[in-house]
């Protein structure tokens, strides 16, 4: 049978702080392929964040290897590229700029594409309409609310095509009919564009959206398996039919070449806010 290449695979990560005091993840291995919609659930303290981070590359293990397309990445100019064409990141404190508009935080993301100022408007405006901010263009984030600040970080996250989406906690601050407008965005984007989505959360219900579930405790992956329902089941099919069949992204993804991007700040928090 012919194995399918995961996205991302983190093999053996451990992290600890503090000399070694605190052990926040212990060996723990994961792969996500293209496609995949995970929900990593894991009660505060578990590890979650930490996982998360290092998958971004905005953290480094303590040991183990993280692996992009079965090669390892080695180093933080690496990480910044995959960050800049593969990997978008949503954190539970959107991670706006504070003194950017809306569309400028998004175009920001376009930036050392070689799309012209023009075109990289045009671009993040779009962006912005897809999720649902169109008469929101021009607000600075303290004149957005927190639904709609998480809207651009998401407009943001998905500028230049990513195949894998992580978010830590996305919904973390908003209320509950927020929460759930921001999970039907994230999965909409995951299905339509074929997108890995990884979300972290510890809300079981937002959970139970994801096929696949992976729960943490103390550090270790302590279940990681698909939860199927019954009009999942076709579906569950046919991902794992292309699996076998296949290492290639969505045809969606595959095409969504030719935007770049030098830094996408996703893992740089703003002082100002
Ligand atoms: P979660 O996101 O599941 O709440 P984290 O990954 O943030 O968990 O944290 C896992 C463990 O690592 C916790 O015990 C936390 O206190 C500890 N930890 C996280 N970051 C640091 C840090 N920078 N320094 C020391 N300990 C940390
Ligand atoms: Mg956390």
């Amino acid at each position: 049978m012919t194995r399918s290449v995961p996205l991302i695979y983190v093999e053996n990560i451990t992290r600890s702080y503090e000399n070694g005091a605190v052990v926040a993840l212990r060996k723990v291995s994961l792969k996500i392929y293209a496609g995949d919609c995970v929900a990593i659930l894991g009660k505060s303290g578990s590890g979650k964040s930490s996982l998360i981070q290092i998958m971004g590359g905005c953290d480094s293990p303590t040991s183990g290897t993280v692996f992009w397309r079965e090669e390892p990445v080695r180093n933080q100019q690496e990480w910044r590229e995959l960050r800049a064409t593969e990997i978008g990141i949503i954190f539970q404190e959107f991670l706006l700029l504070s003194v950017l508009t809306a569309i400028e935080n998004v175009e920001m993301a376009l930036m050392g594409r070689g799309l012209s100022a023009k075109e990289r408007n045009l671009r993040a405006a779009e962006l912005l309409g897809m999720v649902g901010l169109g008469k929101r263009l021009h607000h600075l984030p303290s004149a957005l609310s927190g639904g709609e600040r998480q809207r651009v970080a998401i407009a943001r996250s998905i500028a230049n095509n990513p195949a894998l989406i992580l978010a830590d906690e996305p919904t973390g601050n908003l209320d509950s009919a927020n929460a759930a407008a921001i999970i039907d965005l994230l999965l909409e984007i995951q299905k339509t564009h074929g997108t890995a989505l990884v979300i972290v959360t510890h809300d079981e219900s937002l959970a139970a959206r994801c096929r696949r579930r992976v729960r943490i405790r103390d550090g270790l992956i302590v279940e990681d398996g698909l939860v199927l329902k019954e009009r999942d089941l076709v579906e569950n099919i046919v991902v794992a039919d292309d699996r076998a069949s296949s290492s290639a992204p969505p045809a969606v993804v595959s095409a969504a070449v030719g935007l770049r991007v030098s830094d996408p700040q996703q893992c740089v928090s703003d002082p100002q806010q």
